[in-house]
C-alpha cells in the first residue's frame, strides 16, 4: 500500500510539473532598458538595379549592390519596428537560407534576428514602414497585432483597388484590421519623450517618412528611409525615375537637410551598402 502510495504520488508530482511546463507560457519579452537602445537586421540585399533608374547616366556612378536593413527600436516604454524586408520569413525553406526572389537575396529570416535578443514579432508595440514598396514590406503581416503608424495619404495607397509600382499588397494585407495610428502632422513623437521622432518626407511615395533618434551614447541619428538610394543623389541633386512627386521629394529633401544641420544628426540612407557595412549588427546595439 504504502509503496503505491509512494508511486502514486510520484507519477501524479511528475504529471503536475509536466503539466506546468506544458501550460507554461512563451518566454517574455526582455525587461525594458533604461535607455533607448536601437537594432540593425541584416535582412538581405538586392543586386543589379540600373543606375538609370536612380537619375544617373550610365557611367556616372558605378552600379552598387543595396543592402535591406530591418531596424528595431527599443525604447523604456515599448517597442517600435522600423522596415521588414524584401522577402518574407515564409519563403525560407525549414533549413534556413539563403533565399533568392528575383534580384533579391536574404540570408536570414527577420523572426530569427529578433529571436535572437528575445523578442517575438507579438511582442512588438508599434510597426511603422518607411514606405509601402516591397522591399521594405516583406514581413509586416507579422506585425498585424502590433499598432500601426502611417499616414492617412500612405494607407489609402496601400489598400487602393489597383496596386501601385513596387508594392505587394499581400504583404501587408493584414494590417488592415491592426490598431492604427494616423500620422497627422509632420511629426510624431512616439513614445512621447522627444526621443523616438517620426517625420513626415513625402514624394518617393505618397506618405513616406523617416526617422528620427536621440541615442545618448551614439547622438542624433536619422535614418532616411529611401529619400536617397545613392549618396549621389544628393551631392548631384538627381531622383529616382519612379517617385511618386519628384517635387515632393525635393521639398522633403531641403526639409530633411536643414533638419539634419540643425540638430548635428548622422544620416544613414538605408539601402547604401558602404553605410550599412558599417554598421553593427544585432545583437550589437545602439545606445
Ligand atoms: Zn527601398
Amino acid at each position: 500500500m504504502c509503496f503505491k502510495g509512494i508511486s502514486g504520488w510520484f507519477a501524479g508530482s511528475v504529471l503536475a510539473v509536466f503539466a506546468l511546463v506544458v501550460a507554461a507560457p512563451a518566454p517574455s519579452a526582455p525587461a525594458a532598458p533604461s535607455t533607448l537602445r536601437l537594432y540593425v537586421f541584416d535582412c538581405g540585399v538586392i543586386r543589379g538595379l540600373a543606375v538609370t533608374m536612380f537619375g544617373f547616366k550610365e557611367g556616372e556612378v558605378p552600379p552598387r549592390d543595396f543592402a535591406v536593413p530591418c531596424y528595431l527600436v527599443v525604447h523604456p516604454k515599448g517597442t517600435l519596428m522600423w522596415d521588414v524586408g524584401v522577402i518574407p520569413d515564409s519563403a525560407f525553406p525549414a533549413g534556413g537560407g539563403p533565399v533568392t526572389q528575383g534580384i533579391s537575396t536574404a540570408t536570414r529570416t527577420l523572426t530569427s534576428q529578433l529571436a535572437a535578443i528575445g523578442y517575438k514579432p507579438s511582442d512588438i508595440t508599434y510597426l511603422a514602414l518607411s514606405h509601402y514598396h516591397s522591399d521594405h514590406t516583406a514581413n509586416a503581416n507579422a506585425f498585424a497585432g502590433s499598432t500601426w503608424l502611417v499616414s492617412q495619404v500612405e494607407r489609402d495607397a496601400m489598400f487602393a483597388p489597383k496596386a501601385a509600382g513596387i508594392m505587394q499588397q499581400d504583404s501587408f494585407k493584414a494590417l488592415k484590421g491592426s490598431r492604427t495610428i494616423i500620422l497627422k502632422n509632420p511629426e510624431y513623437d512616439v513614445f512621447g519623450d522627444g526621443s523616438v521622432i517620426i517625420k513626415s518626407a513625402p514624394g518617393h511615395t505618397p506618405g513616406h517618412q523617416v526617422l528620427f533618434l536621440k541615442l545618448a551614447k551614439t547622438g542624433p541619428l536619422l535614418i532616411a528611409g529611401d529619400l536617397y538610394h545613392y549618396p549621389e543623389e544628393a551631392t548631384m541633386n538627381r531622383f529616382p525615375t519612379f517617385e511618386y512627386s519628384k517635387e515632393e521629394s525635393a521639398a522633403s529633401r531641403a526639409m530633411i537637410a536643414e533638419f539634419v544641420k540643425k540638430t548635428g544628426a548622422q544620416m544613414w540612407i538605408e539601402h547604401d551598402a558602404a553605410t550599412f557595412a558599417k554598421l553593427k549588427k544585432s545583437p550589437a546595439y545602439y545606445d
